[in-house]
């Protein structure tokens, strides 16, 4: 056989190899998916045309399906916490009579029963006098209301029936029943309103703050906290825990920080939330009339940018007596109070306070405080407020 021969027979044999092995390659690439029980192949980078997502094998798996890992490998979760539903206001003022029944209130029953004496001569209309002026009513009141009791003993007589409602009636017209002791926070203008609530620190502007915020809630109105007292440490967290026990939120800052800022805040956050009412718990030093001056008109000028503070609530504590009244007239000079709320009326036996700062401000006393109950804030009302005074009729 000649030389060339075996060279063609060596090649086409080499050609046959090749386009052999070329073929099974391509059938490799068809079908890359491994047969079920091969060894898993490392994953590759994935190329044009390939599916995005990874193919479903299994059936996914519902919840009640699924197990869950062993019980002790769960974190407990806090229980999603239930919402107070505050107490109504209308009443809570009778819960006052109680308290002050243990009291001894010379203001309600002393006078009664000096009153029901047998003959009221001179010497009992001093003592009756004296009883007020002790229960802190003032001393112009008091001489207006023993005028008054003067010539009604001596038009209707004393019998002691009808001395109860004498001392009762006088009492209110006292108290002066035509003051408006509404709380201005209604929405107006599509903003919400803005309640100041100033105090010399430990009379209970917190608390109260709190408190109101209950009784605004019951009343179904939204309601935003601010924390501006930011120079007490604890004001911030204590507010803060009146407003998640009724699902109010409450804004805060950092402590130290600047109390206009956060009253800001607090009002931007009302005003973006649609709220009917904000309510400003503001600092209570009282270390000099200037730096207050200046510390509350900058609240009220910076809160005011957004909109009006339609009331600022003066907070004295009841049983401080002449000091509340001092305080009252700083308060007053340095901002627009327009109404008192007067606390810790149940620790004190000398309810003429009311009287007393009322003519002291000319504004009147709109809300009382009637214990540390989350509910024990009461709106005013004159004629409840001299039936707890006067208990039981004797
Ligand atoms: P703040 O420093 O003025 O904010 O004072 P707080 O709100 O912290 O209150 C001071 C204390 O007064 C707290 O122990 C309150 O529970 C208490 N307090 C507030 N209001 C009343 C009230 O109407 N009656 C009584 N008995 N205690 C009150």
């Amino acid at each position: 056989m000649p030389e060339y021969l075996y060279l063609i027979i060596g090649l086409a044999v080499l050609l046959v190899a090749s386009l052999a092995g070329l073929v099974t390659s391509m059938r490799r690439g068809r079908d890359r998916r491994p047969a079920p029980g091969a060894p898993p192949t490392a994953p590759t980078e994935p190329r044009v045309g390939d599916d995005a997502e990874t193919p479903r094998d299994t059936p996914t798996r519902t919840v009640e399906d699924a197990e869950l890992p062993p019980g002790d490998t769960l974190t407990e979760t806090a229980p999603a916490p239930t919402l107070e539903r505050p107490e109504s206001t209308a009443g809570r003022l009778v819960r006052l009579r109680q308290r002050l029944a243990r009291s001894q209130s010379p203001l309600g029953r002393g006078l009664l029963a000096l009153l029901s004496r047998d003959v009221i001569d001179e010497e009992t209309w001093e003592e009756i006098e004296d009883t007020l002026i002790t229960a802190d009513v003032g001393v112009t009141p008091t001489q207006e209301l023993v005028a008054r009791l003067r010539t009604r003993v001596r038009v209707e007589g004393s019998a002691s029936a009808s001395m109860r409602d004498i001392l009762h009636d006088e009492l209110v017209t006292l108290v002066d029943p035509s003051l408006d002791r509404s709380l201005d926070v209604d929405r107006r203008d599509g903003r919400p309103a803005v309640v100041l609530v100033v105090g010399v620190n430990g009379t209970g502007k917190t608390t109260t703050v709190g408190k109101l915020a209950r009784v605004l809630v019951a009343q179904d109105k939204q309601v935003v906290l601010g924390a501006a007292d930011t120079f007490r440490a604890a004001a911030a967290e204590q507010l803060t825990t009146w407003g998640e026990r009724v699902g109010v939120p409450a804004v805060r800052g950092p402590e130290g920080s600047d109390p206009a800022s956060v009253a800001f805040e607090a009002v931007k956050t009302g005003v973006e939330q649609e709220a009917d009412v904000v309510l400003v718990d503001t600092a209570g030093r009282l270390q000099n009339k200037a730096g207050l001056m200046d510390e509350l008109g900058k609240v009220k000028r910076v809160v005011e940018k957004l909109t009006p503070v339609t009331e600022v609530l003066l907070v004295l504590d009841a049983t401080t007596g002449q000091n509340g009244l001092q305080q009252a007239r700083v308060f007053s000079q340095v901002v627009n109070v327009s109404g008192i709320v007067l606390t810790k009326l149940d620790g004190s036996a000398k309810g003429g306070i009311v009287v007393a700062v009322q003519r002291e401000l000319g504004v009147p006393v709109k809300l009382v405080g009637i214990g540390e109950g989350a509910d024990d804030l009461a709106p005013f009302d004159p004629d409840a407020f001299v039936d707890a005074l006067l208990g039981e009729t004797v």
